[in-house]
C-alpha cells in the first residue's frame, strides 16, 4: 500500500508544498506539519479508495432478483415479540403460523427409532420410497386421488415444495395468478422463479372467494398457472366443490396449471369436508399440482416435511433441482412423517380441529363486540382476518401501536395484499386468547 499510494502521493504533495513554501526556508516546525499533512493525505486517500472499492464490489455482486424480495413479516414479527417476551415483557403473541399443540407421541417415538436404527444417512433426493408410498396412500384415502410414487417429490416443508414447483414450471415473462388476500410467500416465490404475480383482489362480502370469470379475465398469453389455497391463509377461505369445478373448468379451457396448496386440509370447521381440486376429474388431476405436508395437520412445523403430487416430469425436475440444492429432506423427519401419515391419528386431529373451532367461535363473538375491528369468520385454518379500516390506521401502524401500547402481537395485512386488515392467530391457548382480547378491547376503549 505504501508503494502504491504513499510513494507517489508523498512525492507529489511534498514537491507542491515545498515549491509553495520555498524549501530553503523550511523550518523544523514546518517540516513536522508538512509530514502530518502527507500522512493524513496518504492514508486518508488509501482508506477512502478501499471503502469505495469494497462498496462497489458488494453493489455489483448482489443478486438483483433477491434485492426485490421482501423478508417474511410474520417470521420477523413473531421473533420480535418472542425476544420482547424473553426480555421479561408481558407480551401476548397472536401472530404464530403454527399449531400450539405438540407433535403426537407415536411420531416422536418413530423419529427416535429411526435414529437408533441408523436411518441417519442420505436418502434419495426426492424422499424415500416408503414415505412416497405413505403419501400415495394418504391421497387415495383422504382425497380419492391415485398417484404413483414417480409423481411425488418430498421436500423440506410445503414452502419448499411450492418454491421448487414454481422454479420448475415458470420462465421469465410468465405470470402466475394469485388471489388476494394471499399467503405472503406466494408473490416473492413467483418473483424468485423469474415470473410475475398477477393479483386478483377479492372482498369480504364475497367470502374472499375468487370467481371463475375473474380468473378468465386475468388470464393472458403469458399466464402459466393459478395458485389456489383452500383452506386459506390468512382468511380461512374454504372453496366448495361447486366453486372448484368452475375454477378448474376456467383453467382447463385456458390450458393453465393449477397449483393447489392444501396444507390446512385437516383444519376445517362446521362439519365441512376438504375437496382437492385435482380430484374433480382426470383432466383436473392432469392440470394440477397438489402441495401438502405434515406441518399443520400433525403439529410438525419444525420437522420440515412437505410434498408435491402431480405430473411425473415435474416431480422429476423438482427432484433434480433438490438434488443440486438441499439434497434429501432430513432422513429422521421423513421416518417421523411417514409414521404420522400411516398411523391412526384421527382422534388427535379431531381434538386439535375442535379446539381451533372453539377458539374461533370465542374470538368471533368477543371481538365483534369491539368497535373498530370487524373479523371475517374463517371456515378453516387458524387465523382471524380482521378489518381495521374504522381505526383510520394502516395495518403496519396498527400492529406496531398495539404491540407498543398493549403488548399484543398481531400480523399486519399489508404483506398479504390487504393493508386495511390484520391477521390474528388463534394457534394459542384459551387463556392467552382471553388476555389478548381483553387488551385489544381495552385499547379500543381508549
Ligand atoms: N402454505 C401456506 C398457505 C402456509 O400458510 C404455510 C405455512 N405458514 C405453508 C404453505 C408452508 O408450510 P410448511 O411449514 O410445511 O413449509
Amino acid at each position: 500500500m505504501k508503494g502504491a499510494y504513499g510513494g507517489i502521493n508523498v512525492h507529489i504533495v511534498r514537491k507542491i508544498y515545498l515549491t509553495y513554501r520555498q524549501p530553503t526556508a523550511l523550518a523544523a516546525g514546518d517540516f513536522l506539519t508538512c509530514n502530518i499533512v502527507y500522512i493524513v493525505i496518504f492514508y486518508g486517500f488509501g482508506v477512502l479508495t478501499l471503502i469505495w472499492r469494497t462498496w462497489g464490489m458488494f453493489e455489483m455482486k448482489l443478486s438483483e432478483k433477491l434485492i426485490k424480495i421482501q423478508s417474511s413479516v410474520t417470521l420477523a414479527l413473531t421473533s420480535k415479540a418472542k425476544s420482547m417476551l424473553s426480555a421479561g415483557e408481558n407480551v401476548v403473541i397472536l401472530a404464530a403460523g403454527e399449531p400450539d399443540f405438540d407433535t403426537p407421541q407415536i411420531v416422536k417415538f418413530a423419529a427416535i427409532k429411526a435414529i437408533e436404527d441408523g436411518l441417519t444417512r442420505y436418502t434419495p433426493a426426492g424422499g424415500t420410497k416408503s414415505i412416497k408410498e405413505a403419501i400415495c396412500r394418504k391421497f387415495t384415502e383422504d382425497n380419492d386421488l391415485d398417484y404413483d410414487i414417480s409423481e411425488i417429490a418430498v421436500s423440506n416443508g410445503a414452502k419448499h415444495s411450492l418454491y421448487n414447483v414454481l422454479q420448475v414450471i415458470c420462465n421469465p415473462g410468465d405470470e402466475v395468478i394469485i388471489v388476494s388476500p394471499y399467503w405472503l410467500s406466494y408473490p416473492e416465490m413467483i418473483k424468485l422463479a423469474g415470473a410475475e404475480p398477477k393479483i386478483i383482489k377479492t372482498k369480504p362480502e364475497n367470502g374472499f372467494k375468487v370467481k371463475a370469470k375473474e380468473i378468465q379475465s386475468a388470464i393472458n398469453k403469458n399466464t402459466r398457472a393459478l395458485i389456489l389455497n383452500s383452506p386459506s391463509n390468512p382468511a380461512g377461505v374454504v372453496y366448495e366443490e361447486k366453486d372448484l369445478r368452475e375454477i378448474a373448468e376456467a383453467c382447463l379451457q385456458a390450458g393453465i396449471m393449477i397449483v393447489s396448496d392444501e396444507i390446512y386440509e385437516k383444519i376445517i370447521f362446521d362439519g365441512r369436508k376438504h375437496v382437492s381440486i385435482a380430484s374433480l376429474s382426470p383432466e383436473a388431476r392432469e392440470a394440477s399440482i397438489v402441495i401438502n405436508g405434515v406441518s399443520k395437520s400433525y403439529a410438525m412445523t419444525g420437522w420440515r416435511i412437505g410434498y408435491m403430487a402431480g405430473n411425473k416430469k415435474i416431480a422429476g425436475m423438482v427432484t433434480t433441482l433438490q438434488s443440486h440444492s438441499t439434497s434429501n429432506p432430513c432422513s429422521i423427519s421423513q421416518a417421523a412423517a411417514e409414521c404420522a401419515l400411516l398411523s391412526d391419528l384421527k382422534k388427535e386431529m379431531k381434538y386439535n380441529c375442535d379446539e381451533f373451532e372453539k377458539r374461533r367461535n370465542f374470538l368471533i363473538k368477543s371481538l365483534s363486540e369491539s368497535a373498530g375491528l370487524k373479523p371475517f369468520s374463517p371456515a378453516g385454518a387458524f387465523y382471524l382476518f380482521c378489518d381495521i379500516s374504522a381505526t383510520g390506521l394502516n395495518s403496519l401502524d396498527f400492529s406496531e401501536k398495539l404491540l407498543e401500547d398493549k403488548k399484543v402481537a398481531v400480523v399486519p395485512g399489508r404483506p398479504f395484499g390487504m393493508d386495511s386488515f390484520v391477521r390474528i392467530s388463534f394457534a394459542a391457548d384459551m387463556k392467552t386468547l382471553e388476555e389478548g382480547v381483553r387488551r385489544i378491547k381495552e385499547w379500543f376503549s381508549h
